[in-house]
């Protein structure tokens, strides 16, 4: 016998599982006969492409079975792929999933109590620990003839010792406590399997023993009895007309880990040039794992109801992989590796009209159902705004889909709603892009807007800075962000011109005094009552932008060097048009530059520096 201990991540997850789960301790269950159902998904694949098990004969079932005695137990067992020795040391020992992990760590103690969050990763096995003492698990790996028992209380240790097995599968025997004698029971184990595990696509069998009365209503004695439980059909092969919101509700949340119905379903079945179904669903809460560069893709491969792989990230592209669902092609091969799948034409039939399909669906919502929408657009806009930047192929669409605050509106405004609020004389789509909605909506920018009624997009994504400018126009009409230099006389070319030839003195004196730390300083037609803002070159990225790169760790940006645009009315100018002391017209300028960086949530290079020129001129 060997004794072996968990990985830490294991005793970290045991605990977080057995007191963040501990109301819905009944997903044990589910948990089980989901492991049971992939290992049965993974031998019927073998059986077909791989040549030593090609002769295997089989028949695909998971049995339930309990005792109702002194010691209460549940047994679990499948005919499935099984485990080996290492396989049992290795899969029931760590957390495959480094985005798991990760995602654990990064929990606030508020979130751990939150069984939503916690129930949307796989917590797998090991939820079994909420309703049992001991744990044992008999596994003989298809083409082995050895078994191996682990066995484990769950409390930091685990055996593994030799065992018999007739036949490859796994059985997992539940030593139940306290909290888990409710579920040795026929009605609770029926309503679980039911609920839970209805369209796993294999029969459950529950053996159970049924009670035998005489006449008289006394027990004469009990018969053991075998009856299947689940469908086990394929939810999305049955005809779409039989089936109802609540199937495809329950599918969902059966085969993800989501406790919440999604917000939309798309069930299409193709028949023609290419014969295939798909089944998509939009989460209600974006997937934890959205933004981590190794998030669990969401789409499984089925071809011809045989379970492929559930591990392709190139089924959806990368912007939707928010969607979850099922892809079942009836004319791939069944050993189609992942070479052949990124190359297949079939496959890339099937992934281009799947993506038409899910945002026209969407469109469909956005222009129907708004209520609906913004539900979607809360979670999902930013990897639909992604879509801008690689899916040209679907632009307009995707232009119909994404969403962004406004300086005028509540809540989110479509590019079409923004065009048909435009003045008249508006030539133009306005935004500003980053940073939050707050500071955005505080900028000194939008005063000269505001004051012509024009609208400005606040962009709040800190994607928007590369998306945007790579949409370039929509409906003909441009987009300028207000805070480049080609906004800068935009707005009021006559006022702007008129402008420059009157500062024409004092932008040169403040040019000289800045020097190197401006590439400009321009006259603006646009501030009211600020006296100077940060613009930068069209080709550059906003200082935002360039923050973010930098906390990305992209440390090799040549530094840019911004415009600075002077509002000539302001009476700091004034003081700079008609003092001849270079010093003080330094300072001046300096403290206006490092202010406007600070208003953008810059911190000056130098802030001693900028307290002493500030002291300089406060004591003059
Ligand atoms: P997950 O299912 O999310 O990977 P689990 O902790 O439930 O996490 O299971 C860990 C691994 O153990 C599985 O990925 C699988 O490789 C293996 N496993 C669990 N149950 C079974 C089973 N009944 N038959 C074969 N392998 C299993």
């Amino acid at each position: 016998m060997e004794q072996k201990k968990f990985k830490t991540e294991v005793s970290e997850l045991l605990h977080l599982i057995i007191h963040s789960l501990y109301s819905h301790k009944e997903i044990f269950l589910r948990e089980l006969i989901s492991n049971a159902s992939d290992a049965l998904d993974k031998l019927k694949y073998l059986t077909l492409t791989d040549e030593s098990l090609k002769t295997l004969s089989f028949t695909p079932r998971i049995d339930i079975a309990f005792s109702e005695g002194d010691e209460k137990t549940l047994v679990v067992s499948d005919n499935g792929v099984g485990m080996g020795h290492d396989d049992l040391a290795d899969d029931l020992g760590t957390i495959a999933r480094s985005g798991t992990k990760n995602f654990l760590k990064n929990l606030t103690e508020e979130q751990k109590k939150d069984s939503n969050l916690i129930g949307q990763f796989g917590v797998g096995f090991y939820s079994s620990f909420m309703v049992a003492k001991k744990v044992e698990v008999i596994s003989r790996k298809a083409g082995s003839d050895e078994a191996w028992m682990w066995s484990s209380d769950g409390k930091g240790t685990f055996t593994l010792t030799n065992a018999e097995r007739d036949s490859q599968g796994t059985t997992i025997t539940l030593y139940l406590n306290e909290e888990g004698e409710e579920f040795a029971n026929r009605w609770s184990l029926e309503r679980l399997i039911k609920r839970y595990s209805d369209h796993i696509a294999f029969p459950i069998f529950l053996t159970y023993d049924k009670d035998e009365y005489d006449d008289k209503g006394k027990k004469k004695g009990s018969e053991r009895k075998v009856e299947q439980i689940n469908s086990a059909a394929a939810l999305w092969r049955r005809s779409k007309s039989d089936l109802k919101p609540e199937d495809y509700n329950e599918f969902y949340k059966n085969s993800t880990y989501d406790s919440e119905d999604p917000l939309l379903y798309i069930h299409t079945q193709a028949e023609g040039a290419n014969n295939y179904t798909t089944l998509f669903f939009i989460p209600a809460k974006a997937p934890f794992d959205l933004y981590h560069a190794d998030y669990k893709p969401g789409v499984k491969l089925y071809v011809k109801r045989v379970y492929i792989t559930d591990d392709e990230k190139e089924l959806l592209p990368t912007y939707l992989r928010f969607v979850r669902g099922v892809i079942d092609s009836e004319d791939l091969p069944l050993n189609v590796s992942r070479e052949i799948l990124q190359q297949n034409k079939i496959m890339s039939n099937i992934r281009t009209a799947s993506v038409k399909k899910i945002l026209g669906e969407l469109k469909k919502i956005s222009d129907q159902n708004p209520e609906l929408y913004t539900k979607i657009i809360e979670q999902f806009n930013r990897p639909l705004k992604e879509g801008l930047y690689g899916d040209y192929g679907n632009r307009e669409t995707l232009l119909s889909l994404v969403r962004f605050k406004s300086t005028t509106e509540e809540g989110f405004t479509s590019l079409a709603a923004y065009k048909s609020r435009m003045k008249e004389d508006q030539k133009t789509i306005y935004y500003l892009a980053g940073g939050n909605e707050e500071a955005l909506k505080r900028s000194p920018l939008l005063e000269g807007y505001k004051k012509k009624g024009y609208e400005v997009l606040l962009m709040t994504d800190d994607i928007d800075d590369i998306v945007v400018p790579s949409i370039g126009t929509f409906e003909e009409l441009p987009l300028k962000a207000i805070n480049k230099s080609g906004a800068v006389d935009e707005l009021d070319k006559e006022e702007s011109k008129k402008k420059a030839k009157e500062g024409k003195s004092v932008l040169k004196k403040m040019k000289k005094a800045l020097d190197k730390r401006v590439k400009d300083v321009v006259a603006s037609s646009r501030l009211v009552d600020a006296p100077a803002v940060i613009v930068v070159d069209d080709n550059d990225p906003s200082v935002q932008m360039q923050q973010i790169l930098k906390a990305m760790g992209q440390t090799d940006m040549p530094e840019t060097t911004p415009i600075l645009e002077v509002n000539l009315e302001s009476p700091i100018l004034k003081k700079i048009e008609l003092s001849d002391d270079e010093n003080y017209i330094a300072e001046l300028s300096n403290v206006l530059l490092d202010q406007a960086l600070i208003s953008e949530g810059v911190m000056p290079k130098d802030p001693a520096d900028f307290v002493k020129r500030l002291n300089s001129l406060l004591s003059r």
